[in-house]
């Protein structure tokens, strides 16, 4: 039979809290913690930040901005892909933390990107040719390590099928 069994799977580490990070990658989960009080999330309650560390040694920040047009609104990990695109051309992004503050209830396990920011982020690797790390956390508890955003994304549309 011309049948075969597809499988994906991906490894992410996993810390207990910020203090288990490198100094490096505990300022990263840190300013994305701060980054939540920039966000302007009035119908949703649900305060996300994201901050960014580039190979050139810049940073970027991100946060969640909605809008009363419900579709208009724009996430933290997406907002900050624009922002960096704009304040630095082309530099490879190194990591990404991104971070939640629900107003609504707890905040004290890691969230993924919704599926839109994933595919932007897969974008955002193939334009500079990097992937993207991504540390996930609430503001408070564990901590995800994602080497490559790409796991998020299997079997994804990408710009090799408009070829
Ligand atoms: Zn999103």
């Amino acid at each position: 039979m011309g049948l075969t069994i597809g499988k994906y799977s991906f490894e992410y580490e996993e810390y207990d809290s910020i203090e288990d990070l490198s100094p490096e990658d505990a300022h990263l989960v840190a300013e994305a913690r701060k980054a939540t009080k920039l966000a302007y999330a009035p119908y949703s309650n649900f305060l996300v930040g994201a901050y960014a560390a580039l190979n050139s040694g810049g940073f970027v920040v991100g946060s969640n901005q909605e809008n009363a047009s419900y579709p208009v609104g724009i996430c933290a990990e997406r907002a900050l892909l624009a922002s960096a695109a704009q304040l630095f051309p082309n530099e490879p992004i190194n990591s990404i933390a991104i971070s939640y503050h629900n107003l609504n209830g707890v905040s004290n396990k890691p969230l993924s990107p919704c599926g839109m920011c994933r595919q932007a982020l897969q974008e955002y690797e193939g334009r500079v040719n990097q992937p993207i790390r991504l540390l996930l956390s609430g503001m408070e508890g564990k901590v995800f390590v994602i080497n490559h955003s790409i796991s998020l994304l299997p079997l994804s549309f990408s710009a090799i099928a408009l070829k």
